[in-house]
């Protein structure tokens, strides 16, 4: 038996929690809200696959009707764009304080205990092993950390340098948030669409998105920027005014919040240290939504845990959770990462013509969006190109954009073999360079101006 401390209860360390208690580890959850309090009160969509994937039985009233994403761009006459229902794919729906309660007593029954109202500050560090963490309560030590404190995580940006993880995501792998539920207008119109993604105001800056319920609007607007509610504001108007439904008052929600939006870490483990959902930023980046890769995430890095018999837990027997992660999740993040990174360099307006022209498609933007730009190009791709070509030939700057982002797949598909297979350390080094330097060149800088492959 192991002592297992799970920092943050995020996702994935909570289904960790409650497959290594259940074969018997001590593990200890440490978090700093108080018992029964959430900080985000929202309901929140993800996939029904993953809690499967979890072996977590899936409460009924948290399957939702399928919604369908439909995107908004800036002209009025403009079409928008709904995406196609996924086969075989079902969605659930679910307010987060339930979701996180219902993981809580999971793990509680499964004999992990839960330590409330306790500041997680650093790592403890012992020679180049992660052996404990510091607290405001105190110092707690382990055979194993695993880090499920979110994007901001005081444990991984606290880890040296030899661990090789990264500390601090950099700008334009953020989106700063406000969220806010407001009052329907009772008999006011209901939108054609009810789950709209508006790709204007700032354009691709950032996104704004409305979802109609039954009960409430709800608005989400993200920045690449910092922002504040007086910046945000006129955005707000905008989709009130396009939204005769949503109406004035507020009834929950109303916070700013950061979501990672980016490409997993290089590498997610260390000796005594394995790091899982967003600690690891393991979102889909073009949305932020990471509920469903934290708890894949946490039962492939619990199988690793059990599978190191000899329970020294070193970055090479935990390098099996990493390497289990981008077979089946990572590698297909990172491409989603790449198309997500497009979105700063394109404007509101290339987004419209593109919309405007039939340049794409709602099958291609789908498939855009989840990184699969090999089934656009394989789907009608050819048969639509002479028109495409016709109609990118009067947007040269599109044009060079869109050849970037091809371009910037192609490249991707040149450090993905150099993955490791097996944890060897120079190996791993040559990894992290090549993974890091390739992100940070299709990264859009803070001041750089739009840039294409023909400036
Ligand atoms: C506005 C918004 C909307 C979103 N919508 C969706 C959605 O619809 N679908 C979806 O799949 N995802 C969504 N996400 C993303 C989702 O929240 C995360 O990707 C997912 O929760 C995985 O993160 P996590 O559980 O690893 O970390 P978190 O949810 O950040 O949890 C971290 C835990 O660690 C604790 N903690 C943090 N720091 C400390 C510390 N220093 N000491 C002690 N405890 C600490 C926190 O209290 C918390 O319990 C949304 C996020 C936001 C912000």
């Amino acid at each position: 038996m192991s002592e297992i401390i799970v920092a943050g209860a995020g996702h994935g360390g909570l289904v960790a929690a409650i497959k290594l208690a259940a074969a018997g580890h001590k593990v200890t959850v440490y978090d700093r809200h108080k018992k029964g309090e959430y900080y985000l009160d929202q309901r929140d969509s993800f996939e029904a696959g993953a809690m499967e994937y979890a072996g977590i039985e899936i409460p009924e009233h948290y399957r939702a009707k399928s919604n369908n994403l439909t995107f908004v761009a800036v002209g009025d006459d403009t079409p928008v764009l709904t995406l196609p229902a996924k086969e075989g794919s079902e969605t659930l729906t679910v307010e987060r304080k339930e979701l996180h309660e219902y993981l809580i007593s999971l793990a509680e029954n499964a004999g992990a205990q839960i330590v409330y109202e306790t500041e997680i500050k650093a790592p403890l560090i012992l020679g180049c092993r992660v052996a404990g963490i510091e607290t405001d309560k105190g110092r707690f030590y382990a055979d194993l950390i695993i880090d499920a404190c979110g994007m901001n995580s005081p444990v991984r940006s606290n880890l040296p340098g030899f661990t090789m993880i990264e500390k601090s995501p950099a700008h334009f792998d953020v989106l700063h948030t406000y969220r806010a539920y407001f009052e329907n207008v009772k008999d006011a119109p209901r939108p054609e669409t009810n789950y709209n993604l508006y790709l204007y105001n700032d354009g691709t800056e950032g996104l704004m998105w409305l979802v109609t319920d039954d009960e409430y609007t709800d608005a989400l607007i993200a920045r690449f920027d910092e922002t504040s509610y007086s910046a945000l504001a006129p955005c707000l108007h905008t989709l009130s005014i396009k939204n005769p439904q949503m109406g004035t008052k507020l009834i929950r929600g109303g916070y700013f919040v950061d979501i990672p939006v980016r490409q997993p870490l290089a590498v997610l483990v260390a000796d005594g240290y394995a790091a899982v959902g967003d600690s690891a930023f393991m979102t889909y980046s073009l949305k932020g939504s990471g509920i469903a890769y934290s708890l894949r995430a946490g039962t492939m890095l619990a199988n690793a845990v059990l599978a190191d018999s000899d329970g020294f837990y070193t970055a090479e027997t935990l390098w099996e959770y990493e390497k289990t992660f981008f077979r089946e999740i990572g590698f297909g993040a990172c491409r989603i990462a790449i198309a997500k990174n497009f979105l700063p360099f394109v404007t509101a307006e290339e987004v419209d013509r593109m919309f405007a022209t039939g340049l794409i498609s709602s099958e291609e933007l789908q498939a855009f969006s989840e990184g699969r730009l090999e089934t656009v190009i394989k789907g009608k791709f050819f048969s639509t190109l002479k028109s495409k070509l016709q109609i990118l030939g009067e947007m040269p700057e599109l044009r060079s954009k869109l050849l970037t982002i091809v371009s910037n797949i192609g490249r991707f598909a040149a450090v993905e073999p150099s993955f490791p297979n097996r944890y060897e350390r120079s190996d791993i080094e040559k990894w992290a360079e090549k993974y890091n330097e390739f992100f940070n060149s299709v990264r859009r800088s803070p001041s750089q101006e739009l840039q294409t492959d023909n400036q």
